[in-house]
């Protein structure tokens, strides 16, 4: 029998620093606003630890710069530190010389924080492109996980792929660079958002098992993403944005937790699926 991988993501970031919040919550006042990540990722790493799961958590240098002691926490307990950015700023506004700093100053950082070499990175809103992908295989990184194959939103990022070799679906983008791809659940020409985030609010559980089910069934593996802020739903509400970016963000917060729970009782059950980080996933694809 064939192993499965369940690949499961956290990108550490907190609720004021989501792209949807922007207008409202500008970088240069972050420090001002109420942090409460650090109570949110210990919910996770308890709830991985109670499942055995080995996930990859994403850290923006921000997060990283303010409490290192809790990233060398989630290191210390076996899972895998990748970078998100420093500023969680978003490819497609940034230029070149800007993509670099972003990607260069964030590995130093974290590899600094963990005394431990970073892999993975994954961009801000899945906002990929070519420059992005040419500069991270210069800085010595291993993987992106960034392209998301669901077209509708238009802030996730386009990328031309020409992969030079496709490993049951990992893309070889640059020589010793691949992309983990956020799959989602293709059947035909329709493509369902089952990658996580706020589809995972939105869809009924169950529906949601049972297309992660059915992705593992044709295909080896399953990348699944989530915030930490997207289980606490006792954070700041932020009134003056757009009624289309409060729904999205404060959409069944209650719900998250509860719904994890069940996702990973359900996988964990499943005695031929491995819950395990990104690099480790891509090593035992002999890549
Ligand atoms: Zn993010």
């Amino acid at each position: 029998m064939h192993r499965k991988f369940f690949l499961f993501t956290v990108d550490v970031e907190d609720w004021f620093q989501v792209e949807n919040l922007r207008v409202a919550c500008p970088q240069d006042k972050w420090d001002n606003f109420e942090f409460r990540l650090e109570k949110n990722v210990s919910r996770l790493l308890e709830l991985f630890e109670s499942f055995d799961i080995r996930a990859t958590f994403f850290v923006l240098g921000w997060v990283a710069n303010k409490v290192p002691q809790l990233i060398r926490r989630i290191h210390s307990m076996g899972h895998e530190i990748a970078s998100h950015g420093y500023w969680h700023n978003m490819c497609s506004d940034l230029d070149y010389k800007q993509i670099v700093k972003e990607i260069k100053d964030s590995k130093r950082l974290l590899e600094d924080t963990i005394g431990d070499k970073i892999f993975g990175f994954r961009a801000p809103n899945f906002s990929i492109n070519r420059t992005l992908v040419e500069q991270l295989a210069k800085e010595g990184y291993t993987y992106d996980s960034s392209y998301n194959t669901f077209k509708l939103n238009p802030r996730y990022g386009n990328l031309d792929v020409r992969a030079k070799r496709d490993i049951n679906g990992v893309l070889e983008l640059e020589a010793g660079l691949y992309e983990i791809p956020i799959f989602n659940l293709h059947i035909k020409r329709i493509v369902l958002p089952l990658g996580g985030g706020a589809y995972f609010r939105l869809l009924p559980v169950y529906f949601f098992i049972k297309g992660i089910e059915y992705i593992l069934k044709q295909n080896r593996w399953y990348l699944f993403y989530m915030h930490p802020w997207e289980i606490d739903p006792g954070q700041p509400r932020i009134r003056s944005i757009s009624l289309n970016h409060r729904v999205r963000h404060y959409l069944n917060l209650s719900r998250t937790f509860p719904r994890l729970k069940n996702v990973c009782q359900y996988f964990s059950d499943r005695k031929d699926v491995d819950f395990i980080s990104c690099i480790d996933f891509l090593k035992s694809q002999s890549v």
